[in-house]
């Protein structure tokens, strides 16, 4: 093969194009970082030669973040590295850490804001033999669409007996006659139309584009009416509004369908949050596609990675207008930082997902069934083999070498 390497480009539409040998950068990432990449990458480039007998191929090339960044340029994240991300549209991630301290921004919340990447995308959906805590982990198959730049987690937020906390209070008092207590710290909440309807219209696109029934918007809507209710009212809106012949409402499947779901329809539904955490044990096979603001996402998620084998087997994804950027759903775990130990399945996973991204399914499906594969052989990393009766347990790099046998 004597192909030539290039950049996958947005088009007008938003949409992506990909050429057969796409550049994508990567950024190795902090603590288990390079072992987990390390692992990922030989997946990846093993399941696409399988997939397409060398007519496609990709391009690493490396971008430095983290604590590699800082050694070789003296900064965590130089700004060649969000150019070069931005200038390739599609990139891959291993953890960062984020130094605790006073005044320091989280590379992951810079990186998000520097491609305005608003949509943390997170599929969670059981391989079979993993461990789980509940009776038919096969039930869960959800994709949880998390908003990812607004809600308390914006970071808006002064602490207790700070002057602008006491501005505000004094404020909230004479302006609005609220009482707040003098001694409190202050975040605030702002859910906005633009930002819920950006991220509303990426989940029922793909519902639509992959054949899943439904979209619920998840709120808490009862209690906080104007940013979390009004997410769910933007939500309907949207989907009246630009999905006419392809949504209706619950409420209309019934009316009007006898709660038959017809052919070619995504049905949108609303849960609140509290009842939904209940929902996902119980009755998971309700649900398909998950909307959510940021906090209210961030906590289902893991709820959910939780009934198919944690963390160590959850991907994600954060995407925008075409930009992405795949990561683990995980942290950089420094305990075990360069032991060669950990699962490298989450951000395997996301390599996967990525793949689909780009158009490759067929290479994605490859990544799936020879994970599951190698799980059967009960020969696992420390995490799955401490609760897989008769497991034993292997390094990073023997499950990722069991990964591509299996293949
Ligand atoms: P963490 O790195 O996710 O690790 C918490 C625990 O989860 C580990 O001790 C381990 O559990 C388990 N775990 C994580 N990854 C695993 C894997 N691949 N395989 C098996 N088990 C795995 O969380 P943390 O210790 O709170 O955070 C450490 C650093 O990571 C912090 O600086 C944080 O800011 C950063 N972080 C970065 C990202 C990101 O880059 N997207 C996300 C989250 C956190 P056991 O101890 O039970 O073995």
């Amino acid at each position: 093969m004597n192909k030539i390497p290039e950049k996958i480009q947005i088009r007008e539409d938003g949409s992506i194009s990909v050429p057969d040998v796409p550049i994508i950068p990567y950024i190795e990432g902090d603590g288990i970082g390079p072992d987990i990449w390390r692992a990922t990458r030989a997946v990846l480039d093993a399941v696409v030669k399988k997939a397409y007998g060398g007519k496609r191929e990709v391009l690493w090339k490396e971008v430095l973040a983290g604590d590699k960044a800082y050694q070789q340029t003296g900064e965590r994240l130089p700004s060649e590295t969000l150019e070069a991300l931005k200038e390739h549209v599609v990139a891959i991630k291993g953890p960062l850490t984020t130094p605790v301290g006073k005044g320091i921004r989280s590379l992951n919340v810079t990186l998000r804001r520097g491609l305005d990447l608003y949509a943390c995308v997170r599929p969670v959906r059981y391989f079979k033999g993993s461990p789980s805590p509940v009776k038919r982990p096969e039930d869960m198959d959800m994709v949880i669409f998390r908003e990812n730049t607004e809600d308390v987690y914006a970071g808006i937020e002064w602490p207790e007996g700070s002057k602008e906390a006491i501005r505000l209070i004094e404020f909230i008092k004479n302006e609005m006659g609220q009482d707040i207590r003098p001694d409190s710290g202050i975040g605030i909440k702002p859910i906005s139309r633009f930002c819920t309807q950006r991220l509303v219209r990426k989940a029922i696109c793909y519902a639509i584009d992959t054949g899943r029934p439904s979209v619920t918007l998840v709120h808490k809507g009862n209690i906080m009416k104007y940013t979390e209710g009004a997410f769910k009212d933007w939500g309907y809106e949207l989907a009246r509004a630009e999905f006419p012949d392809q949504t209706i409402t619950e409420q209309e499947l019934w009316e009007d369908y006898n709660g038959v779901q017809p052919e070619g329809k995504v049905v949108i539904k609303d849960r609140i949050a509290d009842a939904m955490f209940q929902q996902v044990l119980l009755r998971p096979r309700e649900y398909s596609v998950l909307a959510l603001p940021n906090l209210n996402g961030d906590y289902i998620s893991d709820a959910c990675a939780a009934q198919i084998g944690g963390l160590g087997m959850a991907p994600g994804a954060n995407i925008g207008d075409g930009f992405a950027i795949f990561e683990a759903t995980h942290g950089t775990a420094p305990k075990y930082t360069g032991l060669d130990k950990v699962n490298p399945s989450s951000l395997i996973l996301s390599g996967a997902m990525m793949l689909e991204y780009l158009g490759w399914k067929e290479a994605a499906r490859e990544v799936f069934s020879a994970l599951e594969a190698a799980i059967a052989k009960k020969r696992v990393t420390y995490d799955l083999a401490r609760q897989i009766e008769g497991a034993t347990e292997v390094k990073c790099s023997e499950f990722a070498a069991s990964i591509i046998d299996s293949l």
